[in-house]
């Protein structure tokens, strides 16, 4: 093949063609087989040929494909929006549910209804967003205002939304030595309401977190406590709470929000990542019963839209996804699987000089690489060991998700795994073994 014509991330790049699938095996043009431990980006939950899914979208590829929502709704996105509410955190209440077509997408769609909702309760002076960092929620404009990564905003800082940011949860190296696990969690919820105080309570319209962290700082869980404390702030303060689900949420870690886990439900939630399981490219938002009620008793009207919403094939196949995970009892693979892929971790790299920190929850685990254990110092930000570490293992034919520190060299490199669902005992092994082959 001569120079490609797609855009790539690396334009140097020769990559791999992939030209066949075989449960959580991706197949090569040269006949490599590669285990996806990654799911791309935590996307691929199901493996890549999973029939029930792969006959819902042909069956639906014969039925209908699009229609437009401002005339018509269709059967696969009904039944997905009244599943996904079925199963949200107590408090949800009678949601209502946006289909979409990326993260990006979904934030975008979150911030937009939070803003209409404060309109439309007449508070339109509530436009202030307070977002965490490290933190990833897109690559769109007002996604990309959102997130805190210092790297990825840095180009394109003239064009983005005043958002403020406060730290997020991060044991490994913003928990006091001797601070229990309680008063951390109360300390970091506390930043929340100090930044709302700064701003002027009746000025804020929404905070914006991820409930376990992923691509920014890799897979990091809030210490118990901090999400109960932060949903009583938020409705003290009259905030809205925007959960980004897009890589935990659909089971990644155990449950299929992670909220769930913490007792708590938001008002908006978006999702993409495991709902279509990269069958389709599909997100959504879930708006809570007291988002939908306000604006049902305002103007009734959506204030906002894209061509392809509700999609018939990619809602059919997410559809398909969800109901597979339920009927094989997934999630339960999940926490099995996730409790021996920690285990593994834990046996092969507790000693390592340049592993600090392993963190996760469910099949959503990374390992952060330091230069100095004991003082925890990062790696040289030139020093591209995560990268180096995912091309190492994807020469021995496992993918991983490596990522670069990301604020100012203040956290380090760290490589990803979330492998399928439906992964082996065998396979958690094999990623385990071929990492610690490739970290060395
Ligand atoms: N939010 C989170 C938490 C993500 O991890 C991502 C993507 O990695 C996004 C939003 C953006 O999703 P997309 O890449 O589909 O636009």
């Amino acid at each position: 093949m001569g120079e490609s014509s797609v855009f790539h991330r690396d334009f140097n790049a020769v990559l791999p063609m992939v030209v066949a699938v075989d449960g959580n095996y991706l197949i090569d043009d040269s006949g490599r087989r590669y285990l996806d431990a990654c799911g791309g980006a935590a996307v691929s939950c199901l493996g890549h040929d999973h029939p029930k899914v792969r006959e819902a979208i042909k069956a639906q590829v014969d039925r209908l494909a699009f229609v437009h929502t401002g005339s018509f709704t269709n059967a696969p996105a009904e039944e997905l929006a009244a599943h996904l509410v079925a199963c949200a955190p107590e408090g949800t209440g009678a949601g209502r549910v946006m289909f979409l077509g990326s993260g990006s997408e979904a934030m975008e769609a979150a911030l937009k209804l939070a803003r209409q909702y404060c309109i439309e309760k007449g508070e339109p002076e509530r436009q202030q967003i307070i977002a965490r960092k490290p933190s990833y929620h897109g690559n769109t404009l007002g996604a990309l205002a959102t997130g805190g990564h210092a790297g990825r905003r840095a180009p394109f800082a003239p064009l983005l939304i005043e958002v403020n940011h406060i730290d997020a949860p991060y044991p490994y190296r913003l928990q006091g030595q001797d601070e229990s696990e309680a008063d951390f969690a109360e300390r970091m919820a506390l930043l929340l309401d100090a930044e709302i105080g700064r701003l002027g309570p009746e000025t804020v319209m929404a905070f914006v977190a991820e409930p376990v962290v992923g691509a920014s700082l890799g897979t990091q869980p809030a210490p118990k406590g901090y999400w109960p404390r932060v949903r009583e702030i938020c409705d003290r303060h009259g905030v809205l709470l925007i959960a980004d689900e897009v890589m935990s949420g659909m089971g990644r870690t155990g449950t299929t929000y992670a909220l769930e886990q913490e007792g708590i439900a938001a008002d908006l939630t978006t999702m993409a990542k495991g709902l279509g399981a990269g069958y389709q490219p599909i997100a959504a938002v879930l708006a809570a019963q007291k988002v939908v009620d306000v604006i049902k008793a305002g103007s009734g009207k959506l204030w906002n839209g894209h061509t392809y919403m509700s999609h018939a094939i990619a809602t059919a196949g997410a559809l398909a996804v969800q109901q597979v995970i339920e009927e094989e009892n997934l999630l339960d693979n999940v926490v099995r699987r996730g409790a021996q892929l920690e285990a593994a971790l834990r046996d092969t790299f507790a000693q390592h000089a340049n592993v600090g920190d392993m963190r996760g929850r469910g099949l959503f685990w990374t390992v952060e690489l330091v230069a100095d254990r004991k003082s925890k110092a990062p790696f040289d930000s030139s020093s591209g060991i995560a990268m180096n570490i995912g091309s190492a293992a994807k020469a021995r034919g496992v993918m991983t998700y490596p990522s670069p520190g990301c604020i100012d060299g203040v956290n380090g490199d760290h490589v990803l795994l979330a492998p399928s669902y439906t992964s082996t005992e065998a396979e958690i092994y094999d990623i385990v073994e071929t990492l610690a082959a490739a970290v060395q």
